[in-house]
């Protein structure tokens, strides 16, 4: 076939009273598109006042005209043959035209998470903490360390003797506290080394590489006081249940609630082993340093128990300790030794 012959492409013309789909011609005259339906009357519309409908990278351009009628264009050449630019398109503009429902959607749920996060989920976790039955603290304590004991630690070596004296001590300390119920637990840290945990419901578990680090000595003592402290403030319920909302949050949004129950329990065994924000070892340092000073003892014992963590976690890097769980550690012993300077000035 000669293709002198052929005919140009046809659009489709909507003229916006009716439903009728007409085959137009379309010309090109100075500033005005003509529009030839077949069979209809001709329309003239000014260039400029056709309006780009739909993506603008569609491979049949929609133009709707000032009277409400839609013109379907054969493709995209044949549109810009005529001197009908597309505009300039943005990555922007074409995901938000393509996708508007999943955008929103998406800013929807990432603003209720952000919301639920940072500003329900912490004053929720706080007020529970205070007014949870101390039962109910009890077990969610003996789930997180049944988590933390299947993920990290073995049976302690330390002798029955030696565990009696050591507890015998801590409950001394504990008595000049409001902590009621106290529970101290020994275990094989192994990975974890030397290391002190206080766990929701009253437990402070101490691992026997600590004891060989520290002896039963007034340092043990010190690091003990520090666990009491974050008992006190109920740090690692309040940690534990913002957790606990948080995998919440995963029920609500993953669709596979077995995922969603694996994610809540890795987040509570991790709250444990990840510790403390640098606020929350500060107020148990603070409350530490209290504590001895009323049991006549002194905060020099919590800078040196501090020191000598440090020495062994620097010796020995590759193992997880008490200072990986216990951040800034030098701001602490400063700490602690300034406190104990300003008890020995008076
Ligand atoms: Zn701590």
């Amino acid at each position: 076939m000669n293709p002198v012959d052929e005919q140009p492409p046809k659009a489709l013309w909507f003229d916006g009273q009716s439903s009728r789909a007409w085959s137009a011609e379309l010309r090109s005259e100075g500033e005005s598109l003509l529009i030839l339906p077949q069979g209809g009357a001709v329309l003239r519309v000014a260039r400029p006042k056709l309006e780009w409908l739909g993506g603008c990278d569609a491979p049949r351009p929609i133009l709707r005209t000032p009277d409400g009628g839609q013109l379907l264009l054969p493709s995209r050449e044949f549109a810009v043959e005529l001197g009908l630019q597309p505009p300039q398109e943005t990555l922007l503009r074409r995901t938000l035209a393509t996708t508007p429902a999943l955008m929103v959607a998406l800013f929807l749920w990432l603003t209720t998470v952000v919301f639920l996060v940072g500003w329900v989920l912490p004053p929720a976790a706080d007020w529970v903490s205070v007014h949870l039955p101390p039962k109910i603290e009890k077990s969610l304590g003996a789930e997180a360390l049944r988590a933390i004991d299947g993920a990290h630690f073995a049976p302690s070596e330390l002798s029955e003797a030696e565990r009696a004296r050591i507890t015998q001590r801590i409950s001394e300390i504990a008595r000049s506290t409001e902590i009621r119920g106290l529970s101290v637990e020994f275990r094989k840290g192994n990975r974890v080394g030397a290391n002190a945990l206080a766990v929701p419901g009253g437990v402070v578990i101490l691992t026997d590489e600590l004891v060989a680090l520290l002896g039963d000595s007034p340092r043990l003592d010190a690091v003990v006081a520090h666990e009491l402290g974050h008992l006190h403030a109920k740090h690692g319920l309040r940690t534990y249940l913002r957790h606990a909302g948080l995998g919440l949050l995963f029920v609500f949004v993953l669709p596979d609630p077995d995922m969603a129950q694996k994610m809540a329990e890795r987040f509570a065994k991790e709250v444990i082993t990840a510790g403390h924000s640098r606020d929350a070892e500060r107020e148990a340092d603070e409350f530490a340093q209290r504590l001895l000073e009323k049991t006549g003892r002194s905060s020099d014992d919590l800078a040196d128990a501090l020191r000598l963590l440090a020495a062994k976690t620097g010796a020995d890097e590759k193992r997880s300790g008490f200072l990986s769980s216990h951040p800034g550690i030098g701001e602490r012993i400063e700490a602690a030794k300034g406190k104990a300077a300003v008890s020995s000035d008076r």
